[in-house]
């Protein structure tokens, strides 16, 4: 793969912060139709403007404050462990799924039961692993008896997506099930029965890239038929990944971001420091 990296990375790349208002999603949506690939696999050119040290570094920093989050007091209350998420951090495929559950809540990981294993086997039927994909939720956190993200809590968390996506610059993301489709989109109106198997190039924070709605996993553990219809979603991918990096939005000047007094990290206001992330233990690659 060939890497571009247009101009210097600014000193401070984080262009949504956390607490930013709103639903980043400026929407630009075209069919993106069936282009064909413009080049062989492993000669593509990629759009890279974070270098790979720096993302885990940011991505590392971004984990360590969800984990401590308290936004959602009921899921701080009930949780056993914020799953931030896991996977490539350079992928080019980011799959985007609804909420942690029981297991994932266990072992702080993305898609580890039933779903995670539907998720692997459709991995392995188009030829890829876990290793070239990175995996996050649309909450972090598990809702108890794994209902349904409530709307403020989706709000609430929906900036660690945003950074993730900002951090990561996936070209295509798969969005699994309705809340995150909904979410990505802007448009809580449109479900996942109409938009399945549908890409469209969306611009979310800085970047434009393909999202991709499917159907989630576990939608399809106990049917059949809609096992099928992911299946034949599933198979699209590998082309979607051949295209060209949607076109880009031109870049915002880089801001100078002056912390506030309350910006600054605790360990610099003399509080301890919570414990440093470990990449491994974030299941990054
Ligand atoms: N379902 C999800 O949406 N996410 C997981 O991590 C597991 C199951």
């Amino acid at each position: 793969m060939v890497e571009v990296r247009p101009g210097a990375v600014p000193a401070s790349p984080s262009r949504l912060p956390l607490d930013a208002p709103g639903n980043p999603v400026t929407t630009i949506t075209q069919g993106a139709g069936t282009a064909p690939a413009t080049a062989a696999a492993g000669s593509r050119v990629r759009l890279v403007s974070i270098p790979a040290a720096q993302r885990r570094e940011e991505l590392k920093a971004v984990w360590q404050q969800a984990s401590a989050c308290t936004r959602c007091p009921q899921l701080a209350a009930t949780r056993k462990t914020v799953v931030f998420g896991s996977g490539n951090a350079d992928a080019d495929l980011m799959f985007v799924g609804e909420a942690p559950g029981a297991r994932e809540d266990e072992q702080g990981l993305p898609f580890v039961g039933q779903a995670g294993r539907l998720l692997d086997r459709l991995l392995e039927e188009i030829g890829m692993t876990r290793s070239d994909v990175f995996v996050v939720n649309t909450l972090k956190c598990r809702p108890p008896g794994n209902r349904d993200p409530l709307p403020q809590e989706i709000d609430a968390c929906q900036g660690y997506l945003f950074r993730q996506l900002e951090l990561i610059e996936p070209r295509v993301v798969c969005s699994l099930g309705n809340f995150a489709t909904k979410l990505l989109r802007g448009d809580p109106a449109t479900g996942i029965t109409r938009l399945h198997g549908r890409e469209e190039i969306r611009t979310i924070g800085p970047r434009a890239l393909r999202l991709y709605p499917i159907y989630h996993p576990a939608a399809a553990l106990y049917t059949p038929a809609m096992l099928e219809i992911l299946r034949t979603d599933f198979r699209r991918l590998p082309d979607l990944l051949a295209l060209d990096p949607p076109p880009q939005p031109e870049p915002e000047e880089a801001e100078v971001v002056v912390p506030e007094p309350e910006m600054v990290p605790a360990a610099a206001a003399g509080e301890p420091a919570p414990a440093e992330p470990d990449a491994a233990q974030l299941g990054l690659f």
